[in-house]
This record gives structure tokens, C-alpha cells and sequence, in this order.
């Protein structure tokens, strides 16, 4: 985190004196992880590399979704949160013309991806730790650009009925099903979690043609947004891949969701251990190469110094405050293309957009 960036005033003072509290080596291994990774408000300056797995890693050499593009539009921006592996970035770009083109809408609104270096969350996810998940929502894009404020705080209406815990179908449009099954069946994408009424829904409308369905995953929440996870990218040999899915379209094993994991939690007896939340994740339990990545130069600086050309990630121009525009959203639209790293990585080939 660089002394540029933590503004000004009493907001800025504080945010310093955690930087400095963070920075003694002692405190690092006493601090949760995800406060560690929460301050960070810059990627890292390296080649881009998912360290550890979803649940428990970190993202070295990350990139920022642009805020703007043809057929996407990034929501929740105070969140700092729309980071991932490179590869992750361009297949996200080359979807949104995918859900354009399959399910007739402007564009897709993304959610949250990763920190700016990966690792946990203060708030909100368990995964996305590593640069290879997305969250999407289940609203299309809106035909103009939102406002910042927009963005964060338009509603993202559910499409799940609260009482019945199945789908509300005055909700559901025929285009999601469309837009799920698009990103199911690109050959990346390892998994896919949705509400167990969603799963349910696309079950009843798959039709003949459901190997897809096989990655779309059941999860609690998900019930106005969608979770992509991509695999492991070449170049990262400490990522560590998840199991492969058990073989079938899953549709048959879907009653437990609604009889039991869904269903209100029975009242307390006595004598039941109160719930006690687990414990935070602290740096010993990630991969140790994520406490290089929290060492390692923001991007952007160290490219600012040097003469040298072009660097192995794009660089993004240091941000001046947090309430700029994001740092990288000021790059071209299809960056990932300069950079001479991606080009040794089997990418999707870009379709124009629109
Ligand atoms: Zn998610």
C-alpha cells in the first residue's frame, strides 16, 4: 500500500497508522490474513500467478477489471474488489459479448472477483482468494453507464421466493438460463454455483442437451447473482485445482437442498454448544508465498522508475485517491492483449464485441 493513496484527514491518518501497525514483521503473523489482504489497494508488480486454492490462497500479478467496457460495466466499486488473474479478466470481457450475442442482453454486471492481491475477505466470500472467480449478476446491463453511487447501491433484485425457497418465476427470464448455460459450456470453467432454485429451474428447462449442467453447482445465497470459477492457469505451478465434479447432471440430488440445507435451523436444546464462529485464517495457514506477494512492489511504481520496456504486467498508472477512477480502468478496453506474458497463454480468441 503506498503512502499516495490513503488520503487525507482524519480517515487517512488512521488508515497510516494501520499501514504501519501492518507493516511491523511481528504484527503480520498475529493480524488475520484478511486484513492484511483488505488493505491492500494496489496489485502486485510480478508475472501473474494464483497461489493456493480458492479457499485459501492469494493472487500475485493481478489485474483490474476495467470499470467500463462494451458489453459490461462493474459494479461495486468502493469495494476494491474486481482484481483477478489475467486470463480470468479476459475470459470474463469475452463472455459479456458471449451473453450479448446468446442471451440478447446489453452487457453483463460484475460483482465481486478478487482483492487487488487475492487472499480472504474481510466480508462476504470464503473463495474467490485466488484470482479465478467471479460473481455475476443476475440483472442485465442497464442501455447507459451507471454513476459510481449507482453502482453501489442499485438494487440486484433476488429471483428466489423467500417463503417457498424456489424460484419466483415472475422473476426468472428465459435469458438467464441462456446466460448460465453459456458460461457452463466454455471449456474453462470448472464450476458454476447458483441458488438451488436456479439449479432446479435450468434442470426443468435444459431439455436434451444437459452435459453442461453437470458444472452448475447448488450453494446457499447465489439467488441474485452467479459464481464462475475457471481452472488453474498455466504459470501457476502452486495453484492447486479443485476435485472434478461427480459425473451426471446433478438434477436428481436436489431434494436435500429443500428439505434439509434450506429449511430454518431446529430451535436450540439444551445443552448444545452455542455457535461459535471459526477462527480467522492468519498468514501461517496460506501458501507461504503469499506473504511475498504482500511484499512485493505495488504495480505501477516500480514501472514508473524504470526505463526499461514494456514490464511483464500491464502497469497500471498508481492511483492518486480512492475516490479516482480505478487505476487500470484508464487502460485500454482489451489490454491483456499488450502484454508480452499473456501472449504465452492460451487465451480465448477475442470475437468483436458488440
Ligand atoms: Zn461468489
Amino acid at each position: 500500500m503506498g503512502w499516495g493513496t490513503t488520503g487525507t484527514g482524519w480517515m487517512g491518518a488512521a488508515a497510516l497508522c494501520l499501514a504501519m501497525v501492518l507493516a511491523a514483521p511481528g504484527a503480520r503473523a498475529q493480524t488475520p490474513a484478511k486484513e492484511l489482504f483488505g488493505a491492500e489497494r494496489l496489485p502486485s508488480q510480478a508475472k501473474p500467478e494464483s497461489i493456493g486454492f480458492y479457499s485459501k490462497g492469494c493472487l500475485q500479478g493481478g489485474m483490474e477489471m476495467p470499470a467500463d467496457g462494451p458489453t459490461w460495466q462493474v459494479m461495486k466499486p468502493s469495494r476494491n474488489r474486481a482484481f483477478a488473474h489475467p486470463t480470468m479478466i479476459r475470459f470474463l470481457q469475452q463472455l459479456s459479448a458471449d451473453a450479448r450475442r446468446e442471451a440478447g442482453w446489453n452487457g453483463l454486471l460484475f460483482g465481486d472477483m478478487a482483492q487487488p492481491r487475492g487472499g480472504p475477505m474481510r466480508d462476504g466470500h470464503a473463495s474467490h482468494q485466488i484470482g479465478l472467480d467471479a460473481d455475476i449478476y443476475l440483472t442485465e446491463m442497464p442501455n447507459r453507464r451507471l454513476s459510481r453511487e449507482e453502482r453501489d447501491s442499485m438494487p440486484l433484485p433476488s429471483v428466489i421466493d423467500k417463503r417457498t425457497r424456489h424460484l419466483d418465476e415472475r422473476r426468472w427470464r428465459p435469458e438467464m438460463a441462456a446466460l448460465i448455460r453459456t458460461a457452463a459450456k466454455e471449456p474453462q470453467v470448472e464450476r458454476i454455483f447458483v441458488h438451488p432454485g436456479i439449479k432446479e429451474k435450468l434442470c426443468k428447462v435444459a431439455g436434451r442437451d444437459r452435459a453442461w449442467l453437470n458444472k452448475v453447482r447448488p450453494m446457499y445465497g447465489h439467488d441474485y447473482h452467479f459464481h464462475v470459477r475457471i481452472g488453474c492457469q498455466p504459470g501457476s505451478p502452486n495453484c492447486r485445482s479443485q476435485e472434478e465434479t461427480v459425473a451426471g447432471d446433478g438434477c436428481d440430488k436436489l431434494d436435500w437442498w429443500f428439505d434439509v440445507a434450506l429449511q430454518p435451523p431446529p430451535p436450540p436444546k439444551p445443552g448444545d454448544k452455542p455457535y461459535k464462529k471459526p477462527p480467522p485464517i492468519f498468514m501461517n495457514a496460506l501458501p507461504k508465498a503469499c506473504a511475498g506477494v504482500l511484499r512485493q512492489p505495488d504495480a505501477g511504481v516500480v514501472a514508473a522508475r524504470e526505463t526499461a520496456p514494456a514490464p511483464a504486467v500491464p502497469a497500471a498508472p498508481r492511483a492518486p485517491a480512492p475516490s479516482a477512477p480505478a487505476a487500470s480502468a484508464l487502460a485500454p478496453v482489451l489490454a491483456p492483449a499488450e502484454a508480452p506474458m499473456l501472449d504465452r497463454l492460451p487465451m480465448p480468441r477475442m470475437r468483436p464485441a458488440g
